[in-house]
């Protein structure tokens, strides 16, 4: 395959770095845990978890509506969370949406833009490659506005066939909805040229960045990017919280998403009137923690720098898939030319929920099954793969292991 080799080595200080992260010193099966499921979700640097017990232990307080010192100490590390996550994505604070994760960051979309945009007989564009997350949602608004699913063929190797998505964009097109980087193939899509392509008739594009925000530097301005969002819990910090970046020419001409506390200006029985954006879609108390700590995970991948993390990971990826490929029966899916570190594959004749199973008898996790990509599996028809993913704490010589004990479970199961 053709991942061009880097020749960066001791890119970051392993050795340190991998102290930072306790849980990587789990024994498993009495073996140490070598951990290999970053994509599901990754782990949390001593820094992050730090963080959650200073809030609970020195902040604790609800945001927005207290005069007291907690309350006002709270609101106003919530809001600096939102300034840093702003800045790191470079997008003005009021451009970005605290949600449960990118699963609801793109159903507030579909909710929310579908609701003032999309009518009958309009299309919504989505690609192969897409998690059901950034298929239900479209499918459930298309369902309800009797509007019209349309979905980027891809080739083998897993890439975008890009001359087909030009001839898809229509006067009807209300929308592209398509993923950054592909959970399961690993495909890194060039969203430049999908946003442009788009724009050039008027059409605007969410990103699904959930696999991107951890291993890429995001540039919302550069991509020109309409709406981008990401999960916390897959970006070193808690599960609950992600984020939705909207343009604010979007984001203004949005209904809210949901009903209650903080989305109001004003409420009487006769009328109410809404907040301004974002807190116009953020009804109730929100993950007040895990958002003040999505902002320390993201200061402390931004200490290690993420054109490192990049290199790093580019370097394990390139590894990995030379030793993989010298395995016989054993077939990757997922070749294309730019891609993220992950890795799926398929063997020949063993389900991948056995090999998955030996190798964590061996200590090592994977993730085995479709990976919330059944269409993809149906495409290359085929039951599931089993998935190796890998974080910038993640080293070559958990590598050497997992391709000896992968071998070893291949020799059991044939
Ligand atoms: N999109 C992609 C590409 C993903 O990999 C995932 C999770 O695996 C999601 C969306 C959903 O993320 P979450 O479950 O954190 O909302």
């Amino acid at each position: 395959m053709g991942i061009p080799a880097t020749k960066a080595k001791n890119i970051i200080d392993l050795e340190s770095i991998r102290k930072d992260f306790p849980i990587l010193q789990t024994m498993v099966h009495g073996q140490p845990l070598i951990y290999f499921d970053n994509a599901a979700t990754s782990q949390k640097p001593e820094e992050v978890l730090k963080a959650i017990r200073e809030y609970y232990t020195e902040t604790n307080s609800n945001v927005h509506r207290g005069i007291h010192y907690l309350s006002n100490k709270a609101t106003t590390q919530f809001e600096e969370a939102r300034k840093t996550i702003a800045a790191h994505l470079n997008a003005a604070p009021e451009e970005i949406v605290f949600t449960r994760g990118t699963t609801e960051a793109i159903n507030l979309v579909a909710s929310c833009y579908g609701e003032a945009f999309v009518k009958k007989g309009d299309e919504i564009i989505v690609s192969a490659m897409e998690h059901h997350s950034n298929i239900v949602p479209w499918q459930m608004l298309c369902e309800r506005r009797k509007a019209v699913l349309k979905v980027i063929p891809i080739n083998r190797e897993g890439e975008l066939k890009m001359e087909e998505y030009k001839k898809m964009l229509s006067p009807k097109t209300r929308l592209v909805a398509v993923t950054h980087v592909s959970n399961t193939l690993g495909t890194i899509n060039p969203a430049e040229e999908i946003i442009a392509l788009a724009h050039d008739k008027d059409i605007p594009v969410l990103l699904d960045g959930a696999q991107a925000a951890p291993h890429l530097s995001i540039d919302v301005k550069k991509l020109d990017a309409d709406f981008y969002c990401f999960s916390g819990h897959k970006t070193y910090a808690p599960t609950g919280i992600g984020i939705l970046y909207g343009k604010k020419e979007w984001l203004t001409q949005l209904p809210p998403y949901q009903g209650g506390g903080e989305m109001i200006k004003e409420v009487t029985f006769e009328k109410t009137t809404y907040n301004e954006s974002p807190l116009r879609f953020e009804a109730g108390t929100p993950n007040i923690e895990a958002s003040i700590v999505l902002a320390q995970a993201i200061n402390y991948i931004n200490k290690i720098g993420l054109e490192n993390i990049a290199a790093h990971e580019h370097e394990l990826l390139v590894y990995a898939t030379g030793k993989l490929q010298e395995i016989k029966g054993l077939q990757i899916i997922g070749t294309a030319k730019n891609k993220g570190s992950l890795i799926s594959f398929a063997v020949d004749g063993i389900h991948p929920t056995d090999i998955g199973m030996l190798l964590d008898q061996q200590g090592i996790a994977v993730r085995t099954g479709h990976h919330c990509t059944q269409p993809l599996m149906n495409f290359y028809r085929i039951p599931g793969t089993v998935r190796a993913s890998f974080a910038f704490y993640n080293t070559f010589g958990e590598i050497d292991f997992f391709v000896k004990a992968l071998n070893k479970a291949i020799g059991m199961l044939k």
